[in-house]
């Protein structure tokens, strides 16, 4: 098996058991876990921040 049910909370990175916590939050359509209140307050302050993801090189596309 690849696939658990845990997720990982955006905030500080920690494996969350999405049927043991209540602390969700929906952003763009996805739900995200949280192993506590103080990170689901912070992904909700700024949930972007959280997103960004271990994408390297981000081109933002404004090569002309
Ligand atoms: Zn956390």
């Amino acid at each position: 098996m690849t696939q658990g049910n845990d997720t990982i909370d955006p905030v500080c990175g920690m494996k969350v058991d999405p049927h043991a916590t209540e602390l969700r939050s929906e952003y763009h359509g996805t739900l995200y876990y949280f192993c506590g209140s103080g990170c689901k307050q912070a992904f909700d302050a700024d949930p972007e921040r959280y997103l960004q993801t271990e994408t390297g090189h981000q081109q933002h596309g404004h090569h002309h």
